[in-house]
């Protein structure tokens, strides 16, 4: 049965493949950019730099200061150079806080963005902007922050360390599990997300043996493309806001923080997913949250929040703000269940789906 949806796409252009770095400049003659400024991370700055050689004059400068969590004071450093150098274009070259920079500049002057990502997370496909303002996590949405061109180059994730790859496929599989119950889900996405978790599944497991090997990497970068396509389309639920609620209070790493909760979000949500239950057994097994546990395990990431810095005393105030404003989710969100939800993440057990009826439900 094909449910009653409303499917809309966002606009942009993806390159895909191996090498497709090398296509950048034909992409920017396309978009007709004559002054375009680079943006990466300490980390990433030789391969942009390598990058603006390539461009020649069409690049003005490299601005390799981009960081975690977007801060507005970074932003506004950048945006300096965007106005001296009377920049056209960005280019952003990393993963998600690389991205965070380009689209929190493309948000204030509309310039298009040329995106090159170099993780799983997902962010190029969105049209969504988390900003530090004064120590706070923003959100907000809005068509400028949307990249018009993607290029994925599987050859610039190969130097991704192990450990950053695995939490960085979770943090995609998190985005395609919660993609399949949305409140706004379509058919189409629905695929997207099934295939992308499948994949995803399959592929970490080969980076986690060896990081160079391409039959591991190629689809992982694929799946990561359809995760995020799924991101970009349809709402998250409870798992992206304990995540959020997490990432600002203590901090947490963003990619880790998803890998860890996402078994324990699914198996709370669980019980109320009907025919999605099988979907999703059929892309992860007859348990998926159990599998999540376990591949979480198989990978070498970490399985408790205490383990990534979480603070025990701050379970009680994490489940107060996860609970702070209503959202969507399949399962009614419960104070005392959320409380227990994080405490066992917190601990690195395994996940289990929450009685209600053990729980004051007006706690
Ligand atoms: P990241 O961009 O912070 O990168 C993690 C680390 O890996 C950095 O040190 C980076 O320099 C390094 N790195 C990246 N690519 C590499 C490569 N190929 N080789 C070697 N090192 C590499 O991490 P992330 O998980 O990609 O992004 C997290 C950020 O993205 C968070 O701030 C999160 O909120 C944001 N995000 C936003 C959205 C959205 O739609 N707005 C979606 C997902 C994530």
């Amino acid at each position: 049965m094909v449910p009653a949806c409303v499917y809309t796409a966002n606009p942009g252009r993806v390159v895909f493949g191996e090498g497709t770095i090398g296509r950048v400049p034909e992409e920017i003659e396309r978009l007709q950019l004559k002054r375009v400024l680079l943006l990466s991370t300490r980390g990433h700055e030789r391969a942009a730099r390598q990058l603006a050689q390539r461009l020649g004059d069409r690049a003005t400068d490299v601005f390799p200061g981009a960081v975690a969590h977007t801060p507005v004071a970074v932003t506004e450093r950048a945006m300096e150079l965007v106005r001296d150098l009377k920049v056209d274009g960005l280019i952003s070259i990393g993963g998600g806080s690389t991205i965070g920079l380009g689209k929190a500049i493309a948000w204030r002057t509309d310039l298009p963005q040329l995106v090159i990502p170099t993780t799983y997370a997902g962010s190029e496909l969105t049209a969504i902007l988390g900003e530090l303002v004064d120590g706070m996590k923003t959100t907000r949405t809005d068509p400028r922050i949307l990249p018009e061109v993607v290029v994925y180059d599987v050859d610039l994730t190969l130097t991704l360390p192990v450990a950053v790859s695995a939490a960085s496929g979770m943090n995609a599989i998190a985005h395609a599990v919660e993609a399949c119950y949305a409140r706004d889900r379509n058919p189409v996405i629905t695929l997207l997300a099934l295939e992308g978790i499948g994949v995803l599944a399959a592929a970490l497991p080969r980076i986690a043996r060896n990081s160079q090997d391409r039959s591991g990497r190629v689809p992982a970068l694929y799946a990561a493309w359809l995760c995020g396509t799924c991101l970009g389309a349809v709402g998250m639920a409870l798992h992206h806001k304990l995540c959020h609620v997490l990432g600002g209070l203590f901090r947490l790493p963003h990619a880790e923080t998803h890998a860890i909760v996402l078994p324990h979000a699914l198996a709370y949500s669980w019980p109320a997913l009907g025919e999605i239950q099988g979907k999703l057994q059929s892309v992860l097994g007859s348990n998926p949250p159990a599998t999540l546990f376990e591949l979480c395990g198989e990978l070498g990431l970490k399985r408790s929040l205490r383990d990534i810095g979480m603070p025990q005393s701050g379970i009680e105030e994490s489940a107060s703000r996860a609970l702070a404003n209503p959202y969507w989710n399949p399962r009614p969100l419960n104070f005392a269940a959320i409380r227990t939800l994080l405490a066992r993440a917190w601990a690195g057990e395994p996940p289990t789906v929450i009685s209600m009826e053990t729980h004051d439900v007006n706690a």
